[in-house]
């Protein structure tokens, strides 16, 4: 029930209440008031009785018509019954009839204490009438005394009740209509009175549920202040509403923004993040987290990540943070685990964090694997060294031809491990961007030219054609002369050896839309896919032995990719194997 009715049921019954008290109090009032007035009457008839008629007519024989004179009317208007009783309670005359033998004996405890000399009061219900139907009826007795102080003679004179009884319910059919309009109007004003006590209490409700609906969302919904129109407690309570919900608000607002701020903090880490509470249950996670961890489902909890990670409950302690490394599809993931305790020293939840660690894994593969081959490159031409270098002390030196025949081959490996030192030097000046480039403007067309003109020899050695297709209009760079050439050298050299006796070997200058190119073609043995991948790798060569005879060491092309980068460039590759490589070197426009 609303307070609104609580306050108007609680008006409605206090009112009547207070109603039927009073209305009680006053029936009880006029009620005695009325019996008062009709004992009062009574009294005086009886007074009447005795100077009017035992009085005036001394002789009882006389008495009736004393009576039928004086009440003839009067018993009529007033319902009064007049009679005279002589000392033994018989009737000897009565208002009430002319006929002496319907004359009642009353013999009731009024008239019997007249008789002993003592007026009194008294009332009566029966069936005294001739009419023969109840009555209620209000008595005195008042005795009449002789010489010798005894009673001579009773005045009985009784009254109907029902004038007394019929006023009262007039009185309280009065007070009943009073009762209920009073109820109606307390009511009205009630329903009033308890609207302006709940009107502004369910205003504030209202405002206090749009404040709990927006803290619900997290939303700062904008509440407008709630109008102050009184200085009694709910104004005061208004005001302080008003204050604690624009401190809420200022809260929420800040809460949000922290929360906005941790939300792009987390979203945009490259780290998967995630969050458990004792119970295992994921508390938040970043998308990274779930795109990491590829097959797991959203509600994720803390046992089944354990059992991904292949880690124990039992192996997490408070503050110690466990690191696990798993293969997740192509990914290497490194997972830590930190349990967190925030009150007690138990474990009250895991941090879980995700690092994609693949291309570190990767690096470091790469690494071991350019020590294992920079080792092999330096051991193949130290062992030449040594076995011809101990041949010729053990007595090959003394034949001479021998001697400068295995002294040139110890020249070649000593040269190969030059060269290789020059590389690798050159490499890790490349990685470490400590080479500084000679930039200039230079022709791209004249470059080739002179590259081809220092190939042209070794080319025409093996029968082989070199074609220039120049462009109309030359094409300029922004580049160090000497390092484009080594690149486009090296490309040339590379069309030369990887193709056979007699072979075309087609060079090709164009300027594209957004930057010019250098096409070398050649028809030689090509580059299957799989190796065409892996050839700007450092070391990387399709037939080892082959290169190796031919004085390469797997560089070249690496060094090319980094020189065409540091430059803003690149370099592809398309072939067939077979059928032939083409390599494009794409230059920026200047
Ligand atoms: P190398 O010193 O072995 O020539 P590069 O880095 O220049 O090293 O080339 C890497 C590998 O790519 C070579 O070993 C060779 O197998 C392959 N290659 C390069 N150019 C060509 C080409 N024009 N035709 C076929 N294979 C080639």
């Amino acid at each position: 029930m609303s307070i609104r009715w609580k306050l108007v049921s609680i008006y409605i019954t206090l009112v009547f209440i207070v109603m039927l008290v009073s209305g009680t109090f006053i029936l009880i009032r006029l009620n005695s008031q009325e019996t008062e007035n009709a004992q009062q009457e009574l009294k005086q008839c009886a007074l009447y009785i005795n100077e009017q008629i035992i009085q005036e007519y001394q002789n009882p024989d006389d008495f009736q018509t004393g009576f039928e004179n004086l009440f003839l009317v009067r018993s009529q208007n007033r319902s009064i019954q007049g009679n005279i009783l002589d000392s033994s309670g018989h009737t000897i005359a009565s208002s009430v009839t002319n006929d002496k033998n319907l004359f009642t004996d009353y013999k009731n405890s009024v008239v019997i204490s007249a008789l002993a000399g003592k007026e009194s009061f008294g009332s009566s219900s029966r069936n005294i009438d001739l009419n023969s139907y109840i009555k209620d009826w209000i008595s005195y007795a008042y005795p009449i005394f002789d010489g010798s102080g005894k009673t001579q003679y009773v005045i009985y004179v009784q009254m109907d009740g029902a004038s007394i009884k019929e006023s009262l319910s007039q009185s309280a059919g009065t007070i009943l209509v009073a009762v209920i309009l009073a109820l109606i109007l307390a009511g009205i004003l009630g329903l009033i009175f308890a609207d302006t006590i709940t009107s502004p209490i369910s205003v504030l409700t209202n405002g206090a549920d749009m404040l709990a609906e927006g803290a619900d969302e997290f939303n700062t919904i904008d509440i407008p202040a709630i109008p102050v129109k009184s200085d009694d407690e709910i104004g005061r309570l208004t005001k302080s509403f008003n204050y604690m919900s624009s401190k809420l608000k200022k809260t929420l607002s800040e809460l949000k923004n922290e929360n906005n701020k941790l939300e792009i903090v987390m979203h945009n880490m490259t780290d998967g993040v995630s969050a458990f509470d004792a119970n295992g249950s994921i508390i938040h996670a970043n998308s990274v987290f779930y795109e990491m961890l590829s097959e797991i489902k959203k509600d994720i909890n803390l046992n089944e990540l354990l059992e991904t990670v292949n880690v124990k409950m039992e192996e997490l302690a408070p503050d110690v943070t466990l690191e696990k490394i798993i293969k997740e599809k192509e990914k290497y993931l490194s997972v830590s685990l930190i349990p967190y305790t925030i009150s007690s020293k138990q474990v009250e939840g895991v941090v879980a964090v995700l690092q994609d660690i693949t291309k570190h894994r990767r690096l470091d593969d790469m690494r071991k694997e350019f020590v294992a081959n920079v080792s092999h490159e330096i051991r193949t031409p130290l062992t030449t060294i040594k076995s011809y270098t101990e041949t010729l002390i053990d007595g090959a030196i003394d034949d001479k031809e021998t001697a400068i025949e295995f002294l040139n081959v110890i020249n070649d490996a000593a040269d190969r491990m030059s060269l290789l030192s020059k590389d690798l030097l050159e490499l890790s000046k490349l990685d470490t961007k400590q080479v500084k480039f000679n930039m200039d403007k230079i022709s791209l067309v004249k470059l080739t030219e002179d590259c081809i003109k220092q190939n042209i020899i070794i080319a025409k050695n093996k029968n082989q054609s070199i074609k220039f297709d120049k462009p109309k209009k030359d094409m300029i760079i922004y580049a160090d002369y000497g390092r484009i050439g080594q690149v486009i050298n090296n490309i040339i050299s590379n069309a030369i050896k990887y193709s056979g006796e007699g072979a075309d070997i087609k060079i090709k200058a164009e300027e594209k839309e957004n930057n010019y190119q250098v096409i070398i073609s050649d028809n030689g043995m090509g580059i299957s896919q799989e190796d065409l991948k892996r050839i700007f790798e450092r070391f990387y060569r399709v037939d080892k032995a082959r290169s190796r005879a031919m004085g390469g060491n797997g560089l070249g092309l690496s060094i090319a990719k980094e020189i065409m980068e540091g430059h803003g460039g690149s370099i592809k590759a398309y072939s067939q194997p077979s059928k032939g490589t083409d390599m494009i070197l794409i230059f920026k426009k200047p």
